[in-house]
């Protein structure tokens, strides 16, 4: 299938043209997008990396594009999301392919963590907004907001939301809402609470679910090195000193653990920052664009912190300590080798973990060879 069959207009067919990597459309976007356009609900179960952004912004822009004169430069779209970065990736492509359409579409993002005033200013004729629930509600409060012309809503990473506990800020907002329109729900996962949230707030949707699959495992070379507990630290930074000087993401298990991996790098003159949701916005921001810039070697990051950022042409992940769950790994090891290039995973993998792994293993179908680190000689690292 092409962009073209699924009914998207010229100006956003262009755009995906200019964008080398859009060849064709992803599997969620085949199924999404047309239904998006002829005004159905929809529920979706698919992860950040199946190309889910794509197939709800595109549709909506279009669709704010189609209203009369007199229903553009009000609120049309609004897009729920949980964490701040989302809110700002998710936006960036609204802008993207809205400043393609004549007139373009105005869209912007809202969250918490910074100055309330620019966002309020910036509120004005704004036709599609990505916000975070909290923030919403205080630009709603301070009236700087209505909600009562939106005529699409979109709950993005909706398990995410639940989890951090959106869920009575999620209610105030449904209220504010014309009872009237088009609901789209994404969710990485279809356990209770989101189904919940999905009976009360979608009629008869379209229902896709994108399997997790190993993304692109083919691609991905899995690594496992073998290692007790307090050679971990040397080992990671034997990779990165013995390495081809390229940058890495390294999953910590919780925040502390990533704070004291970064502090044992820099000491060694290993340029690394961690990124969980125990920092400030600006901490966040400030080390993700100097990974995207490529000034920063090293991110450490938590699992729940890392969901959600899309983060490009990345050769290696080390697993410097295993997920919860075998999902997450998928997750982890698809953030290398994504699209056409191809990655390294490496776990390191402790006696205590071996239970853990096998689990891990089966839900990969897969077994993989461990390599004994034993012998290595990490003095001076
Ligand atoms: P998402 O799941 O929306 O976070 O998207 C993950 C990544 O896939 C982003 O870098 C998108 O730009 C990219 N992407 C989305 N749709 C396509 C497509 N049809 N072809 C190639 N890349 C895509």
């Amino acid at each position: 299938m092409s962009f073209a069959s699924l009914g998207l207009h010229p100006d956003l067919l262009g755009a995906l043209a200019a964008r080398p990597k859009y060849q064709r459309p992803y599997p969620i976007q085949n199924k999404a997008i047309p239904a998006i356009l002829q005004g159905r609900d929809l529920l979706a179960i698919a992860r950040t990396g199946s190309g889910k952004t794509a197939a709800f912004i595109l549709p909506l822009l279009q669709l704010i594009h189609c209203q009369p004169p007199g229903a553009r430069r009000t609120l049309n779209v609004l897009i729920l999301v949980p964490t701040r970065e989302l809110a700002a990736q998710v936006a960036e492509v609204a802008r993207e392919f809205g400043q393609k359409l004549t007139p373009s579409v105005k869209s912007g993002a809202v969250f918490g963590g910074v100055a309330i005033n620019p966002q309020m200013i910036r509120m004005n004729g704004i036709e599609l907004l990505v916000a975070t629930p909290g923030r919403l509600l205080e630009l709603v409060e301070k009236n700087s907001v209505q909600l009562s012309s939106v005529t699409a809503l979109v709950l993005d990473e909706a398990e995410k939301m639940l989890q951090e506990g959106f869920q009575e800020e999620l209610e105030q907002i449904l209220a504010l809402l014309p009872n009237k329109r088009q609901n789209l729900l994404f969710s990485a996962t279809f356990g209770a609470e989101v189904r919940r949230l999905a009976g009360g707030l979608l009629s008869g949707p379209l229902e896709i679910e994108i399997r997790e699959e190993v993304v692109g495992a083919e691609l991905i070379t899995q690594l496992i090195y073998t290692v007790t507990p307090e050679r971990k630290g040397p080992l990671l930074r034997y990779l990165i000193k013995n390495g081809d000087g390229e940058q890495l993401l390294v999953f910590t298990a919780s925040q502390k653990r990533a704070d004291n991996v970064v502090g044992k790098l820099l000491v060694n003159g290993i340029s690394a920052a961690p990124f969980h949701g125990g920092l400030s916005q600006g901490k966040r921001t400030a080390a993700l664009d100097s990974f995207r810039a490529g000034t920063l070697q090293v991110l450490v990051a938590t699992d729940l912190a890392s969901r959600g950022i899309d983060i490009e042409f990345l050769h290696h992940v080390v697993n410097y300590e295993l997920p919860r769950s075998p999902n997450d790994y998928i997750h982890r090891i698809g953030r290398t080798g994504r699209a056409e290039n191809c990655g390294t995973a490496v776990t390191l993998l402790c006696p205590e973990d071996m239970a853990h792994f096998r689990v891990i293993e089966k839900r990969l179908g897969q077994r993989l060879a461990r390599i004994d680190t034993a012998e290595l000689d990490l003095a001076g690292y």
